[in-house]
This record gives C-alpha cells, structure tokens and sequence, in this order.
C-alpha cells in the first residue's frame, strides 16, 4: 500500500467513525425501556464500543466497507436493550401444566405467605434473640418445631437447599478415616441441570463406595459393603425416572438395623419428600413420607422446601437429636443459613400443614396443592370463557378447548400424570403460508403483556390452564386476542 492510500483509508475510518451517533443522542431517539437510564446507557455505551471495534477492523482490511447507517445501528442497540430487558425477574404465565417448574421457580406462595414475610422483611424481628431471656436466640426455632411435628422427629435443621443440606451431611459424617459412603449403583441419579449425586459426594470429599447393580441391590451388598472406613449409607430418592421390572432393594428397616448394628448412620435424600399422601391427588402415585422414612428406622432425611414442601427454597433435614446436634454444630452449617424472609416463608408454609381446617376451606395446604386438586371441568370451563371473549380469526388458527396432561415436574413423581384442559391452538395453511407451532410458541413467549410459557405437543400449541392463576385468564384472552388479530406470524 502505498503512502496516499494509507492517508485515504485513515480519514476514511475517521469519517465513518465520527459518524456514529453519540450514547446521549441515541439514549433519546430509542424506544423507552424499563430500565433505569444509567443502565441504558451503559448497554448503548458497550454496544457502540463492539461497532466501533468491527468497524475498524474490517476498515484495516481492504477498506471497502460501508459504514452501518444510523438505522442498522439503533436495531443493533434497540434489540440488545430489549433482550436485556426480558432478563430482569419478572413474573411469566406458567401454561405448561408442569406444577413444579424448576425454571420458573418451582412451587408459588400463596398471598397469606406473602403478606407474613413481608412484615417480617420491612422492620426489625426476632430472628436471633430469644424473647423469653432477652439474650441471643436460635435462628429458626419455631420453624424447627414445625417441621419436628410434620416429620414427626425428634429434631430438624434447615439450610439453602436441598443439595445445601447433603453436603453438610456428607462433611459432618465422613473425616480422614471414614470417607466411604455406601450407596446403590440404581440411585446414582442425576437430578436436573448438571446435578449429579456421585459428583456432589466427590466433591465433598467423600469415597463413593457403589454397591448392587442398577437394578438389583441385596441386604448382602451393604453388608459385604461395610467396613472400617465407612462413613454412612446413603440412599437416594430416584427423583425423576423410576424403575419397573426386575427391581430390587432391601426393606428400609432390614438396612436401618444394618446401619444400627454396624454403628454407621443411614441418610436418606428425599429430594421432594410429600407432607401429604399424594396417592391420593389425581394421577399420581406414592411419593415416600419424610415421616414414614423416619418410623422406619432411618437416621436422618433431606428434602427440598419448593419441591412438594410447596414452600420457597430450602433444605430440611429431620432426624434424631444427636446426628441433628452434629450438624449444627459443623462449621459449614453457618454458610448454609437462611434469611429471614426465606425462614418466615417456611414457618407459614409449615403452620398451613398443622391446620387441616384452613386446608380445607381452600381446597389444598398451599398454592401447589389447590393447583393439583382443579378439576378438568372446571379448567374446560375456564378455557371456554377465555375463548368466548376471543374475536374472529383473522388467520388460519384454530383455538379450542383441548384436554392435556398436567405434570408435577421438581423430578418429583415422574410417572404421574394429572389429567387436565387448557387451550390448543393449531396454525392451519393460509392460501400463502403455514403458521408454524413454533411462531405461535414463540409470540406468546414474548408477548409484552406477559410472557406465557406453553408447549408444543402434536403440532398443537398448549397452555394448559392448571399452573395458571385465574386472575391472568384476562391477559391470556388479551393476548390471544392479539394474536389471532396478528397477521405476520408464520
Ligand atoms: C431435587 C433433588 C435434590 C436437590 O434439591 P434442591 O433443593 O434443588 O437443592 C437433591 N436430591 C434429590 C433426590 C432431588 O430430587
């Protein structure tokens, strides 16, 4: 290159850089977000710099390039502010009829919840001083008496979660020269994203001493097991998938009086762990009891607060006063503690499972109970007053009132199926196009009003009126209404 092309090139960048808008002029012609200005203008900021960049780097190679026109520049900002945006915790219309959705925040409180935390979380309380001496108290205590009642235990310890609560476990119980931790190759589970049970117990520092075969496990398989450097058996709710056939596990008390006899504690992770009977719900099958886990003979159980606790997110443990005492008594345990509004969410939630009488007047123990208690006909009636209020398609849908399938979801009772309705919505052929599933997915996805999460099933889009509140029925028409009227989905 020689010395005038150079020359030519660098004002050519110059030019093109200078004619990019400013932060402040652009923060004034975009549309307007929800977002604080500051924050906006720090995207724009970023978005300007990563132009900038482009921009001069395709300058240094042939120089050819146009420079992008103020136009392209503002949908490059615009789109990267709007998806910043959807990132902000807000609330979604849950229509996929899995109850306990771990991306959508697994169970709902319910307002009377809410109302007792929120007092709680604007003043001052007694969270660690004990009233009765006026000196420092135990985070938790009531909350504990609560859980000892529902896990009929003699004590009970509560911390972030429920995989919070078997590292704890795994740390108290295993020490240089017991490290090994007894479990059964069928319960090596994988739970959700990324959370496996053997990885967890590794990374606490524990030997996983695997016994049986996925299907069969024998009383003689932890016996043969069990030895000097034995820390603990543990077993493990299968959670999310469930075995049929040939199948074989010991009694939990034939291995509760192993574990007494051998002197080594016997855990049991739970994972969701029902307060209620759920072979009585619609559907489902028995999901283990923390108490019946404990009457036969086990040391200690964990199981989640927002799995079928229906509570916000935490990790019980229940158990016997001397294993229970160690726990708390671990340093760690101090790192797992919950806050205030998390502990008052569980008081409350818990109170509601002593007080049968206010169950029944709202048909459930909490918001995730009532949920599953709908009938189909009142759900088909729903759907059809949310379709009445609908005007005419303009386009090739079909809306109607569709019978569908609720699951409990959490990997909690994997096979149950909750029969229920909803809405499902077909895009047909226009003389020019078909409307995909995945568009109207994807509309109602991104809806301003309020995103709906449905399903695709069968070429049919689902929004299965279980999991919705009926208070959002009038966004769900609004929507629909919006999206029939809609005429460039495809
Ligand atoms: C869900 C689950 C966990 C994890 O519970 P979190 O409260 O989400 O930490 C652990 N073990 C089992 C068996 C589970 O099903």
């Amino acid at each position: 290159m020689n010395e005038p092309d150079q020359k030519q090139l660098s004002n050519d960048r110059s030019a093109i850089l200078r004619s990019i808008p400013s932060v402040e002029i652009l923060a004034q012609s975009l549309e307007l977000f929800d977002m604080p200005q500051l924050l906006v203008n720090r995207i724009i900021r970023k978005e300007l710099e990563t132009i900038r960049k482009d921009l001069t780097e395709s300058c240094s190679g042939n120089g050819q390039n146009q420079p992008p026109g103020r136009e392209s520049i503002e949908a490059r900002i615009q789109s990267r502010l709007r998806s910043t945006a959807r990132t902000r915790l807000q609330s979604v219309i849950n229509g996929t009829g899995v109850v306990l959705h771990t991306n959508l925040g697994r169970s709902p409180l319910s307002e009377d919840v809410l109302h007792q935390v929120s007092d709680i979380a604007t003043g001052y309380s007694n969270l660690e001083l004990n009233i009765n001496t006026g000196k420092r108290g135990s985070r938790g205590a009531y909350a504990e008496w609560l859980l000892e009642a529902i896990c009929q235990s003699e004590a009970s310890a509560i911390v972030n979660n429920c995989a919070a609560a078997l590292v704890l476990i795994l740390k108290e119980f295993t020490s240089a020269d017991k490290r090994e931790v007894i479990i059964s190759r069928g319960e090596l589970v994988q739970i959700g994203g990324g959370f496996r049970i053997p990885d967890i117990l590794e990374s606490s520092g524990a030997i996983l001493k695997e016994v049986g075969t996925t299907n069969q496990t024998t009383l003689e398989d932890y016996q043969r097991a069990i030895g000097p450097a034995t820390a603990m058996i543990l077993k493990v709710h299968q959670s999310n998938f469930s075995m049929e056939g040939f199948v074989e596990s010991p009694e939990r008390e034939a291995l509760a009086r192993l574990a007494r006899e051998s002197g080594v504690p016997l855990v049991e992770d739970l994972g969701s762990g029902a307060i209620v009977p759920t072979d009585n719900w619609p559907g489902t099958q028995r999901e283990p009891m923390p108490h019946e886990i404990l009457k036969s003979g086990v040391d200690l159980v964990c199981f989640s607060g927002d799995k079928l606790f229906g509570g916000p997110q935490a990790g019980i443990i229940a158990g016997t006063q001397p294993l229970i005492y160690r726990l708390k008594h671990n340093p760690f345990f101090r790192c797992l503690r919950c806050d205030k509004m998390i502990l008052k969410a569980l008081e409350v939630t818990a109170e509601n499972y002593l007080d049968h009488e206010m169950a029944s007047k709202s048909g459930g123990h909490n918001r995730m109970e009532s949920m599953i208690h709908q009938s189909v006909e009142a759900l088909s009636i729903r759907a059809g007053a949310i379709l009445q209020s609908l005007p005419p398609a303009k386009t090739a849908m079909t809306l109607e009132i569709s019978k569908m399938d609720s699951t409990v979801g959490g990997g909690t009772l994997p096979n149950a199926r909750i029969p229920s309705a909803g809405i499902g919505i077909r895009g047909g052929n226009n003389s020019d196009r078909t409307i995909k599933p995945s568009a109207i997915h994807a509309f109602l996805l991104h809806h301003n009003i309020a995103p709906i999460i449905s399903r695709i099933e069968n070429d049919s889009v689902m929004i299965d009126l279980r999991t919705i509140d009926s208070s959002d029925d009038e966004k769900i028409s609004r929507i629909l209404a919006h999206l029939i009227e809609s005429q460039n989905i495809q």
